[in-house]
Formats: structure tokens, sequence, C-alpha cells
């Protein structure tokens, strides 16, 4: 009996998540010795520059080139601010600006408590607040180049410039799923599939964090999941509506990016500002510290979104005052608050301290991870880093990888009798609001948030325009519909009939329309249709006979259905940042070979969004062999839809065993062959389908890619690990389960079918 004991007990413990240490936790427990409430309070505490005091923009008409010494020791003095974010100032600044900044910060921080602040920023698709930095394509563009490497790259790039300008911490990837298209964030991610997604992420964690998330090194930052949980989905498409999700698919798409970018090592996680079923997530112990802190054994900082502290109370009527909101946000977890609204913020929170309703045990936990944070990055030992050191900024090397990004996601979508490549020999009309704007380029954030002087310090101010003229002798320009410079540059002026009298003589047309930039809740839609004025330029323009291109420069689908059949030719940019007009143009001329894929579900009209994924809406026999087998009602493109001027060939496809238990590992091989013209390269996509299931399963699901470049005639075989685990669904109470039956595997055009002779469960969220 004594052994059995002994061993229940070894088991139990084996069964315990592990205590997650870091070598820097005595050196914390000392530091929270010596701290008096005050002190660990104002650790929590994150504030921007110029929301201080009483939410006048105290800070904006001095920051940053005069530090209002005043003004800092209010947040540093008095309130012992644990981090700062982001900047008032509408101009990015220089590194030297930058060095001079956070220095002043870290010396009074210093001085006052002895711990270094972290100072957070959005560096989303580059460190769009520092001068001259690199600017990739934003995520959704980054997605479609369906390539690991490139976006892992780019990470690394960015991480190094962040740090070049003294921040140590991005708030960075965005792992929401975008599976609502009217969402005015869809381009902030990696677009509507959970693998895509979950693998893209973990490329971006372990470029931004390096290998060793104890030690992040001088060229690397934290990454921040965001946000956390089920942001993705809002009920009616506008920013931060509440969003219904069954428990079902909460877990097996939601979460599972957060679960596998935790197991990377990410340092720190951002909450969802949004209701998840009924349920204020900043206010979720569920969420916040059982799914996320104790079932991932997830050790970093979860900090709130912009106020949202302040919304528990304001907006979702949860809390009675800002005191009881910052009270439930802590005990659900919380360990840091983004710009807590309230200036009484210290106060209160000492107040419930004292008043033991948030307990000193869960503010020590919170400033524990802080601390945990600052050590990891280093900052106790170098708080500021020499700018000078940093000769890789802007390099380029960077500008190389960022072209060649934004090269790989530009998706051709349509090309009816080869009407691209264009010939230099053409004469053509570039028409259309996005054909020379740089903001539609680089998209939000860059180019709304922080005002329009970004744009004068970015070097290359190449256009749709000025890149398609660099190669063609004849191009003329006429804009048909402008971009109005309102608050939020919405609005459209036309000159149709100018743009039409200037078709009359040319060859062929290129109608580069889309968007123009927004961030979050100024690009709210009431209608997911591309703007009518744009349409109607469109249809005006069809009309002079002429051949049309349509370049798609948006970060959302707006839907098409009465253009895209005037459109000989379809190219979809995205937000392809700094190098967007000259790769798209490149493409139209046949410099380069196209070879971005869908990363989202492109729909027909504004309500017949289904994600490619969902559940069948129609009799399965009449799906089988419809292109993306029917579930998308009227769909314009289907996910992972995209050209090149070469073809490929797929042949072959094979698996290393048809029958196979939960446990196993499957190998696929497809051959892939070069069957054209000329040289590209093709993002292999492995989809796969459960045929029966004890719950209505998925149509099919994106289970591997690889993107190949080959020669004309050459064949690459490529091979695809996947763990049958994998395969498995969650069911309706939560747990993944694999059944027993057969599965349907599909690369291209090649089919196979395997078998599961023996299933599993797995309790969430470990398979
Ligand atoms: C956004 C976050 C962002 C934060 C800080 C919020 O409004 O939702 O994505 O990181 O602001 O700038």
């Amino acid at each position: 009996t004594i052994i059995a004991v002994i061993a229940i007990c070894l088991s139990f413990i084996a069964c315990q998540p592990e205590e997650q240490t870091s070598p820097y936790e005595q050196e914390i427990d000392k530091i929270l010795a010596q701290m008096t409430v005050e002190e660990k309070v104002g650790q929590t505490a994150q504030f921007t520059l110029d929301v201080i005091g009483e939410g006048e923009n105290v800070y904006s008409s001095h920051f940053p080139f005069k530090l209002d010494e005043v003004m800092l020791k209010d947040v540093l003095v008095n309130r012992k601010t644990g981090s700062i974010l982001n900047t008032a100032s509408n101009t990015p600044l220089s590194l030297k600006e930058w060095h001079a900044v956070v220095s002043r910060i870290q010396e009074m921080a210093i001085e006052t408590t002895g711990i270094p602040v972290i100072y957070g920023i959005d560096a989303i698709h580059g460190t769009t607040y520092t001068q001259k930095a690199t600017f990739l394509p934003q995520q959704i563009g980054q997605a479609a180049t369906f390539n690991r490497a490139l976006v892992h790259k780019g990470a690394q790039n960015t991480a190094y410039e962040t740090r070049a300008s003294n921040l140590p911490w991005n708030f960075s990837p965005v792992l929401d799923l975008g599976r609502n298209a009217a969402w005015p964030r869809i381009w902030e991610t990696f677009g509507e599939d959970v693998y895509l997604i979950s693998e893209m992420g973990e490329e971006v964690i372990t470029g931004y964090q390096g290998a060793n998330k104890e030690e992040i090194g001088q060229y690397n930052v934290a990454a921040c999941l965001k946000h956390y949980l089920g942001y993705g989905t809002p009920v009616n498409g506008k920013d931060r509506t509440p969003a219904n999700i069954p428990l079902q698919e909460l877990i097996e798409k939601h979460y599972e990016p957060f679960v596998r970018a935790v197991e990377a090592g990410a340092l720190t996680v951002m909450v969802n500002s949004g209701i998840v079923n009924g349920e204020s997530v900043h206010a979720s112990y569920n969420l916040v510290t059982k799914m996320l802190k104790q079932d991932l054994n997830f050790d970093g900082v979860v900090v709130t979104d912009w106020q949202d502290i302040n919304n528990l109370y304001a907006r979702d009527r949860i809390a009675k005052s800002d005191k009881e909101a910052i009270k439930i946000a802590f005990n659900a977890g919380i360990d840091m608050a983004m710009v807590p609204y309230d200036t009484a913020y210290t106060c209160h929170f000492v107040e419930l301290v004292n008043e033991g309703e948030v307990s000193m045990s869960r503010l020590d936990d919170a400033v524990r991870r802080i601390l945990r944070l600052k050590y990891r990055l280093g900052l106790f030992e170098k708080p500021v880093f020499d700018y000078q050191e940093y000769e890789k900024f802007a390099s380029d090397e960077f500008k190389a990888d960022a072209r060649l990004t934004a090269e790989e996601s530009i998706t051709l979508l349509k090309n009816e009798d080869n009407i691209l490549p264009l010939s230099a020999n053409h004469k053509i009309l570039v028409t259309g609001p996005n054909a020379h704007s740089l903001r539609s380029l680089q998209g939000g954030w860059t180019l709304s948030w922080q005002g329009e002087k970004v744009e004068q310090f970015i070097d290359n101010k190449n256009t749709f325009l000025t890149s398609i003229k660099s190669h063609a002798k004849n191009v003329v320009y006429a804009a048909g519909v402008s971009y109005k410079k309102d608050a939020y540059w919405k609005e459209e002026s036309t000159n149709i009939a100018e743009a039409v009298k200037a078709a009359k003589g040319v060859d062929v047309i290129v109608a580069c329309v889309g968007e123009n930039t927004y961030t979050e809740k100024p690009g709210d839609l009431n209608d997911l249709s591309l703007s009518q004025n744009q349409q109607d330029l469109v249809k005006a323009l069809a009309k002079t006979g002429k051949p049309i291109v349509l370049v798609l420069n948006e970060g959302r689908p707006r839907t098409i259905p009465n253009i895209e059949p005037l459109a000989g030719a379809i190219v979809h940019t995205y937000l392809p940042g700094t190098f967007g007009g000259e790769v798209t143009a490149d493409i139209l001329f046949g410099v380069t070979n196209p070879s971005g894929k869908l990363p989202y579900t492109y729909p027909k009209h504004p309500n017949s969004l289904m994600n490619y994924d969902y559940k069948p809406a129609e009799n399965r026999t009449e799906m089988e062999g419809a292109y993306n087998y029917g579930a998308v009602q009227d769909l314009q493109f289907g996910f992972g839809h995209g050209l090149s001027y070469t073809t490929f060939e797929y042949s072959n496809l094979r698996v290393d065993k048809t029958n196979f238990t939960a446990t196993d590992v499957l190998t696929f091989s497809i051959d892939v062959t070069n069957t054209g013209q000329r040289a590209g390269k093709e993002a292999v996509l492995l989809f796969s389908s459960d045929l029966y299931a004890s719950i209505t399963p998925d149509n099919r699901r994106l289970r591997g890619f690889e993107k190949v470049e080959l020669q004309v005639q050459e064949t690459k075989t490529v091979e695809f690990e996947l763990k049958a685990s994998d395969l498995a669904f969650v069911n309706l109470n939560g747990e993944w389960v694999l059944e027993e039956g057969d599965f349907k595997v599909q690369v291209g055009s090649e089919v196979l079918m395997i078998h599961a002779t023996q299933g599993g469960q797995w309790a969430n969220p470990f398979r």
C-alpha cells in the first residue's frame, strides 16, 4: 500500500502543471519585500504621456521635443508609474530623440523607485513611431505570402528597429481570427483561418523575442498577444461590439493561436475590450486566470486594452464605480491597467488593498509578473541602449526583406485572356483614389492614428502611379474619385468625366480602388460594398470598351459583384507597406510572378459571408466538386485563391499510413511541377475534411502549407507532417476528440482518403 500511495502521489505531482520560475525570482522577492503598496500599485499603471491630468492633452504641446519635467514628475514620481505607452506626438521621433526621451524617463523612474519603466508601442508592421523605419505589409498581407520565413524575418527586423528606438515591448502580433469581413481590424489579423494564424503567430513571436524568453537580447523585444479572446467576430462587424461564440468554437479556433503562442514563449497578453458570450473579458476570471494563466501555465503579464478597466463601469455596467472596476479586473487576473482613465487610480487601488477587496497576494502576483518581464528584457541591467550601435536600422537588407514580403503578398485574383502582364508599350490610364496615395499603401496606425506627418519621414514615396510610370512611358493619370481630407478621409469627391475622357486614348485602364486608411472604430462600416463613387467610376470606364485591370488596395474584402465582371484582371494588394506600389507595378508588367493567396474568404455580397471552413449550408452531394465546397454562399473568391503567370500541376499525393490512431504522425507528400512558361512560386496548401462526426464537421480545414519556388518544368516534392491529434475537433463539452472514421485530404486537385481506426480524447487545451 505504501508503494501504491507513493505512486499515486507521484502521479499526482506529475499531473500538476509545473510551477514556472524564472531565474529572477529571488531578486524579485527582495524588491517586493521593500516596496510600499503605492509603489506596487504604481507598477501596475501604464500611462501615455498625453492623458495624464483629467483627460486634458497636457503633454502633447511639449512632448516629445521638450519633455515637460513637471508633468513627467507627476507620472513617474507622484504616481510611481511602471509603464508608459505610445506618444501623443503627431510626429514620429528619430532614434536620437527616442534615446533622449527614454533616457530621461528611466533616469527619473530609477531615481524614484529603483525600478526601470517598461515602454510599450504598437510597432505592428514595422516601427511606425520612429522616423525612417522599415514598413512591411500589414499582417493580412504577410499572411497572404504563406511564407513563414518571410514573416519570421520581418518580425526580427521590426524587433531590431523597435529596440533601436529603446522601445522593448511591442503590442503585436494580433492573433484574433478575422472572421467578420466588415470588422475594421481585419487587416491587422492573419486572416480567418486558425492554422494560418497560429503558424504565423509563432513565427512573429520567435522573431520578436529570439530563442530564449528568459533573456531577451538587445535586438529583441517582448511580444504582446492580442486581443485575448474572441475579438474578431463582433456581432455587427463594428469594432468592439459584443461577440457570441459557441464554447466549442471559442476553444477550437479562437483560443488555439494563443495556446500555441504561449507555448512558443510569448511574454505578454492584451485583453479583448469587448464582451464575449455576455461576459466582459476584462472581468472574466475564467478566461484570464483559469484558461490563460493556469491552464497554459502563463507566467507573463496580462495588460488591459485602452481604458478598459474604466469600461467595466462606464460601458459594461458591471461595476458601480471606477474603484469597483479596478477590483473586478484585478481579481479576474489583470496585471496592468493601460491608461486608467480615472486619475484617482492609485488611491482607489491602495484603498482596495487596505480594505482587503484585492488581496496583497494578488497585487504581489501582478507586480511579480511585471518585474519578471523587466528582468527578462534586461531593463534592470541596461535600461537604455546606445542607438548608434544599431547599424542595421533601416538598412538595405531590411528594406529588401520588406519588399520581398510585399511582393509575395500581392494576390492575382483574376486574369482573363491573360490581360496581364502589361507591356511597356501600352498606353495606360491610371485612375482611382488609391492610385497616388501613400496612406492607402501603409494602412492604419501608420497613416491615421499618428497623423499625416509620418508621410514626410518615409524615404520611398513611390505609389502605384509613380511605379507604373517607371515601367511604361505612356501613362496618363486622372483620379476620377478622390478621398477628401476630412477628419478620417472617408468622404470622396468625383471627377469621373475627366477619367472617362482620359480613357479614350489608351490601350488599358489600371483602376486603383479600395479604401482609405482607418484604425479601429473610425473604420466601422454600414455597408461592405465598395463605395458607390468607385463603382460608378469603374462602370463609366467600362463603357469605353477598354480593358480594365482592377487593383484592390484595401484592408478587408469590399464587395464588388457589379464591377468584377467588368474587369479583365484583378490584383489584390491588401495594405502592402512602403514597397507596395513598386512590387504591384512589377507584377502588372510581369517583372515578377505573383504568388500571394487569399488569407480570407472574399464574399460576393455584403450579406453572403461564411468563412471557408464553416459548417455546410447546402446538400452535400451538390457541394462536391463545387469550388470551396459550397458552404460559402455566393462566393467572389475563395480562401486560398491566388493565380500565377505560370501553371502548376499537382500529382502523386501520398501518405505513409492510410490507417492511423490518435498518437500517430502522418507524413503526406505531393509532387508539384511548374508546367508553364516561366519560373514561379507556389503556396501549396493541404486541407482535410472529416466526413462524418458526432457534431457537424467543418467543410474543410487548412492543415499544412509550404511555399516553393519552381523553375520551368521543375518538379519538387513537398512534405507535410501532421499529428493525427490535429485532426481532432472540440466537442460540445469543450473537450478535444478524434473520432474513428474517414477523412478526405486534398492538396490542389489531388485527393486521398485516410482512416482513423482508433480515436482519442484530450482535456482542453492539450492534445
Ligand atoms: C488597441 C490595441 C492597441 C492599444 C494601444 C487600443 O486601442 O485596441 O490594439 O495596442 O490601443 O495603442
